[in-house]
């Protein structure tokens, strides 16, 4: 699924974000990614995205290799991921069935297949009774998984969320991880950048912790550790 061999992100300014680091993911993980502000978290979601291109080093995400790929084929890697970040991102004037459709009309999926996916992912969060709210009218447990269903509406091998429970208090974080891990159950690899602590010592996942640029641990089944 994600492969990193010896990659380094060196910025123009001189900044090491990551430096020779390797990684591999395979299919159904669920994997926390901690580390201190700065560590080099939103860098290495960034690289899976192919937001950014990596100074050096070899990195293979869904077999797409981010190196040495095509812009053309830049729309399936992107159809093969599932993004979720802190800050929800859902369309201001589009309604919660709009904003989750609206990922599929961007692929000009059929009317029908739409209907039924929105559908069907609105139930998996909970959310079909309020299709027609406006991300104004929701909270923030609410939109999180607005965007949640978006994320995995195209059916996508891996979702990246960066801090997904950044923004929710406790009680709400628990419901958000509650789907992600109904999500994972099914198949979906999770990649999962957090500072939470309990949540990442309570789930007791697989977790690499990034200090400085470099993976400090990476651990099958760990928690968030005292050093980060
Ligand atoms: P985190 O997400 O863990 O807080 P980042 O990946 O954002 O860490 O940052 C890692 C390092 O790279 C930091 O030293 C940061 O200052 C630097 N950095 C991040 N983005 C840029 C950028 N666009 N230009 C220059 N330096 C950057």
């Amino acid at each position: 699924m994600i492969k990193m061999k010896d990659i380094s992100m060196v910025y123009d300014n001189g900044a090491i974000a990551l430096d020779k680091v390797n990684i591999n993911i395979t299919r159904g993980e669920f994997v926390f990614i901690v580390g201190t502000s700065g560590a080099g978290k939103s860098t290495f979601i960034k690289l899976l995205l192919r937001e950014i291109l990596p100074t050096s080093g070899l990195l293979v995400v869904n077999g797409y290799n981010i190196n040495n790929m095509s812009t053309r084929e830049l729309p399936y890697l992107r159809r093969s991921l599932g993004v979720i970040f802190q800050d929800y991102r859902l369309l201001p004037n589009k309604t919660v069935y709009e904003n989750v459709a609206f990922a599929m009309r961007v692929i000009e999926s059929p009317r029908r297949l739409i209907l039924r996916s929105v559908n069907s992912v609105l139930d998996i969060v909970g959310l079909r009774e309020k299709y027609k709210c406006f991300p104004s009218q929701l909270s923030g447990g609410e939109q999180q998984r607005v965007a949640i269903a978006r994320a995995i509406v195209n059916n996508p091998s891996v979702i990246i969320a960066d801090e997904p429970t950044g923004n929710l208090d406790p009680e709400t974080s628990w419901e958000i991880m509650d789907i992600f891990q109904r999500i994972n159950a099914v198949g979906t690899t999770i990649v999962m950048a957090t500072h939470d602590r309990t949540i990442v010592d309570t789930m007791q996942k697989r977790v690499i912790a990034i200090e400085n640029g470099r993976i400090i641990r990476d651990e099958a089944s760990g928690g968030y550790g005292y050093e980060t």
